[in-house]
């Protein structure tokens, strides 16, 4: 039997968490970003969840080949642009957009081959200062390769640093309007946090990432509270039950000892399938389709839980590690981390299941 760890896809929340952001933002092109293998999820899963997405935008050029050869026909964008001369060679075969932020990405283009059909997009960089030209770079960048006769179209885009934070992507949204001004080409900026909460960035195209996934681009603004649903559940059984006396330890480092008698459950799951180590005593985690905490470390395969509140609890009990009972942004954030980081770390070893309910 395999072990009973699993992470369920669920393509129908995918699809209802793209039509959140497309009401949020009516009429504009909606670029679903799927790099790092759909956040997590599996890029053929990204895929069916995405199927009425107007583009897909990725990093990997791998990756796109893949969604070329499963049959996705619409524009694919590429957000990192070229790596080197051959990737815009790959563009030009399957018709790839690329980003291009950086001086030696304008000579690849220039030289790409005679026959090459190439959409790009020039980036602004408007405050995040991680990719993308500074205003006079851009704009000399939009005229030189709208000059180029590979060059089919042009479109414009940027970056926000923090979104997520209420007011503080304004100033770089009038950067990009000032440095774009008059530059006659389809625009881009909304990431998800700028979709939920800054109207004025929707632009032509916006590009939903965390959100299609049913996590929270915000700090103080739950998942649910935005009408999303969570595409990944992370589920496991507990595999052993122990009777802790008072004053006994759970766990490596036996960081936590019981202060009563307890009924600890052992979940199969640790830190190898992508559970972040730095969970504390404490974390939420469900059983039997209750929340409970976590207690002691995570070790390498095993958790354990207090089973206080569930005395029926027994080996072969459901558990979920983070899904619809227990958001991914609570265990991230119990953990110091963001949901983000932990659905893009769950191990090759946990097998995914798509479900489309
Ligand atoms: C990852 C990414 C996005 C999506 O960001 P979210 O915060 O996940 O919505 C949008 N644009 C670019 C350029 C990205 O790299």
């Amino acid at each position: 039997m395999p072990r009973p760890i699993l992470a369920t896809i669920s393509i129908a929340a995918m699809r209802h968490n793209l039509s959140v952001a497309r009401a949020h933002a009516p009429g504009r092109f909606a670029w679903a970003v799927v790099k790092a293998d759909g956040y997590g999820h599996g890029l053929e899963n990204a895929l069916r969840g995405f199927a009425d997405a107007d583009g897909l935008a990725l990093v990997e050029f791998d990756r796109a080949s893949r969604l070329r050869e499963a049959g996705w026909t619409k524009p694919l964008l590429m957000l990192e642009g070229a790596f080197d001369q051959a990737d815009v060679a790959q563009a030009a075969r399957q018709q790839l957009q690329l980003v291009v932020h950086e001086p030696r990405q304008l000579d690849w283009v220039e030289r790409a081959p005679g026959e090459a059909v190439l959409d790009v997009v020039v980036k602004l960089n408007s405050g995040m200062n991680r990719l993308g030209f500074d205003r006079a770079a851009f704009r000399a960048a939009f005229e030189r390769l709208r000059r180029l006769p590979a060059v089919r179209s042009v479109a414009l885009m940027t970056h926000f640093a923090d979104a997520d934070r209420s007011g503080a992507a304004e100033a770089p949204l009038r950067r990009f309007e000032e440095a774009a001004q008059g530059l006659d080409a389809p625009r881009s900026l909304a990431n998800s946090a700028a979709i939920l909460s800054l109207p004025a960035s929707h632009a032509s195209a916006i590009r939903p990432g965390i959100l299609l996934y049913g996590a929270t681009p915000f700090d103080d603004r739950d998942a649910r509270s935005l009408g999303l649903r969570a595409a990944m559940t992370l589920g496991s059984k507990l595999i052993a039950v122990q009777s802790v006396a008072p004053g006994e330890a759970v766990g490596y480092g036996s960081t936590f000892r019981a202060q009563r008698p307890m009924r600890i459950g052992i979940v199969a799951c640790g830190y190898a399938d992508g559970y972040p180590r730095h969970a504390p005593t404490g974390t939420p985690i469900a059983v039997d389709g209750r929340r409970t905490q976590t207690v002691g470390r995570v070790s390498m395969d095993m958790l354990a839980v207090d089973l206080g509140a569930l005395p029926q609890a027994a080996p072969g009990a459901p558990v979920e590690l983070w899904g619809d009972i227990v958001p991914i942004d609570e265990v991230a954030s119990a953990a110091g981390t963001i949901g983000y980081e932990l659905m893009c770390a769950v191990a090759p070893r946990v097998p995914r299941r798509a479900l489309d309910d």
